[in-house]
């Protein structure tokens, strides 16, 4: 069965898109830590980083690519922005279909790890 993510991505649940291509889309978090938190994930249902086999690693290049793009497009590309991704327990991962978090919008405190 479809993942909450694949349903997002794939149009099954409807929600406005901040950007789509052949293989990535990216929407609004629902639970905004930032002025702007976007989420990009890939339309294919990979459960996190340390699932993705070698050969489709390539993903990782197009999520960063759409990352540039969004950036770029909503205005932020200049400022900066964090990209973040969770994986796995340890890693802090709520959902289990890889995303990137992309915050904006205000300067970032220091990383810290609680
Ligand atoms: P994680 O902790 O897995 O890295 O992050 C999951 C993120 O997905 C959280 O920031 C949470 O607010 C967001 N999220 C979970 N379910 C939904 C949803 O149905 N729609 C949207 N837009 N965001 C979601
Ligand atoms: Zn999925």
């Amino acid at each position: 069965m479809d993942c909450i993510f694949c349903k997002l991505a794939n149009g099954k649940i409807e929600t406005e898109l901040v950007y789509e291509d052949d293989k990535v889309v990216a929407f609004n978090d629902m639970n905004p830590v930032a002025p702007i938190h976007i989420l990009v994930v890939p339309k294919e249902h990979y459960a996190s980083l340390e699932d993705i086999p070698e050969e489709d690693i390539g993903i990782i290049a197009d999520i960063h690519s759409a990352i540039k793009k969004i950036s770029r497009m909503n205005g932020f590309s200049k400022d900066g922005y964090r990209v973040i991704n969770n994986c796995g327990k340890d890693g802090g991962q709520e959902v289990d279909h890889i995303h990137y978090h992309v915050l904006a919008g205000k300067p970032m405190k220091k990383l810290i790890s609680e």
